[in-house]
């Protein structure tokens, strides 16, 4: 069948899990202050694999004052001095991919394939690239001299633990803040490992500090009155929340926030290729993507023949075990995420949408979601405009590139897209009229820490990545 099972090639064995972990405050592991802890689980099995201390208030402000005490000595030092310390993180983080690659995929769910391949050196090439910038700041476009802003206090999600940590701790140290950074309470342990790639670095105590924990411990990282700036990624509720915290405050805010990105497939594309990129805009990480291309508008007279093509190519996709280096998809990371996607896809049903996935043995335990087509879908519907965050493709239609642009537009979100087509002039008319942060071409889900990314509309503001990414922790 096409989902058989391999012998898994990356042993779990590479990387040695403790059986409990502390908050990384000031250089040290420690125990909450109220003593709390909490457990991850791994999603593909249940497992436990750690008992992880649980910040709460008091430890977020101890945290926020050894990193404003190191700011003093981290903001003074010439930036190539810097420099050598995130080349230093870089070159560990490659080193150690292996190790943290196989961490990343028993703690999220994802497949090895895509911790291997693109979570890890991606977080490696953000490190390199920021510390390339640390002793450039003068010559980055934003005056001579542009200053740090302070301590940062960051809140991140579990789709890409160490990515989005990479995304926010690199360009910040580079432009000389401190950091406290607060990772998902599902995915604690990358962050973690990182903690320690950073004592491993020699980097100074207080400069990156670590507070595992729930909702309540970000809420006390972003109000913290000695906060200067706060970067968050996760759910558009969220942000919405910590933008009114903020408000009124003089911190400086980036929110990248959720999506209902459109993937545009116009008559002369290549089917093949789209198809594929069709494939890994909605199934890379179980669609688990805030930048997913989850909607798949089709020009009217290729829907057959593309539909006929994509429900051969997930026929041959393999669920199963992440740690299988053949495996396509992975587990989902909780059971509440689980609960979501298994209740829009049936609200899906119930609102008249036709619902097909592959054939398709889920494993026994652990959290799993086949992958998931709906064809005749309607703008209407909740499926073509609800983020679901899982492995579920909308499939509407179009007639005219006018009405491709129209229906990519009418969603609150505006964070992706894609355009598939061999015309390059209506490549860049279309782009243009896409209100989306990220627009690709004849390709989905390519990053590069060059390229800024980060939405329009409900999907935040502020970019990450590249220059631009420099800015957000600069005053200039
Ligand atoms: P979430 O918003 O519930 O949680 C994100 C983080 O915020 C977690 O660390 C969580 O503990 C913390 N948090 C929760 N309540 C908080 C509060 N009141 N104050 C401060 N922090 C709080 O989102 P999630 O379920 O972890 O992640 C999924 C969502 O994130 C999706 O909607 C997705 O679109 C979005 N996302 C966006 C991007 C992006 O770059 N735009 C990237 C990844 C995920």
């Amino acid at each position: 069948s096409a989902f058989e099972y391999a012998p898994a090639p990356e042993s779990r064995a590479v990387v040695d899990i403790a059986p409990s972990y502390g908050l990384f405050i000031d250089g040290e592991f420690a125990e909450a202050a109220e003593g709390k802890v909490f457990k991850t689980v791994s999603p593909s099995t249940e497992e436990v694999l750690a008992e992880v201390a649980q910040a709460g208030e008091a430890d977020v402000d101890r945290a926020v004052k050894a990193a404003r005490k190191a700011f003093q000595k981290w903001s003074a030092l010439p930036g190539a001095e810097r420099a050598k310390y995130l080349f230093r993180i870089a070159r560990i983080i490659q080193e150690r991919s292996r190790e943290l690659a196989v961490l990343e995929t028993l703690d999220n769910g994802k497949p090895i394939r895509e911790t291997r391949d693109a979570d890890l050196p991606l977080v490696a090439a953000h490190f390199f690239y920021y510390a390339g910038w640390a002793d450039k700041l003068g010559h980055a476009g934003f005056g001579t001299e542009p200053k740090p802003l302070g301590v940062a206090g960051q809140v991140i999600p579990w789709n890409f633990p160490l990515l989005m940590l990479a995304w926010k701790i690199a360009p910040a140290l580079a432009t000389g803040n401190t950091v406290v950074l607060k990772p998902a309470e599902t995915t604690p342990l990358s962050a973690l490992f990182f903690a320690d790639v950073c004592r491993q670095a020699g980097l100074p105590r207080g400069v990156v500090n670590i507070v595992p924990g729930y909702g309540d411990a970000g809420a006390a990282l972003v109000g913290h009155p000695d906060v200067n700036k706060v970067a968050f990624t996760g759910s558009t509720a969220v942000g919405k929340e910590i933008a009114r915290t903020v408000a009124g405050t003089r911190k400086k805010l980036t929110l990248e926030l959720g999506g209902k990105g459109a993937n545009i497939v116009f008559d002369d594309a290549p089917i093949d290729q789209a198809v594929e990129g069709i494939v890994s805009g909605i199934f890379f990480n179980q669609g688990q993507v805030c930048c997913a291309g989850s909607r798949l508008l089709v020009q009217e007279s290729v829907h057959d023949e593309l539909l006929d093509s994509l429900k051969r190519r997930l026929g041959t996709l393999r669920l199963g075990d992440p740690l299988d280096k053949n495996t396509d998809i992975g587990a989902i990371n909780s059971a509440e995420q689980l609960a979501r996607i298994t209740a829009l896809a049936e609200r899906g049903e119930a609102e008249g949408a036709e619902r097909w996935s592959p054939a398709c043995e889920l494993p026994a335990s652990g959290y799993w979601f086949a992958p998931t087509l709906f064809t005749n879908v309607s703008q209407a519907h909740t499926i073509a405009r609800d983020e679901i965050f899982g492995p579920v493709l909308s499939v509407l239609t179009f007639r005219t590139p006018d009405e491709a642009v129209a229906k990519a537009n009418n969603t609150p979100y505006g964070l992706s897209a894609g355009i598939w087509t061999e015309k390059g002039s209506r490549i860049l008319a279309v782009a243009n009229k896409l209100r989306a942060g990220v627009v690709w071409s004849n390709t989905f889900n390519k990053f590069d820490p060059t390229s800024p990314f980060g939405g329009y509309k409900e999907s935040g503001f502020g970019r990450e990545g590249g220059r631009h990414g420099l800015e957000a922790y600069l005053d200039v």
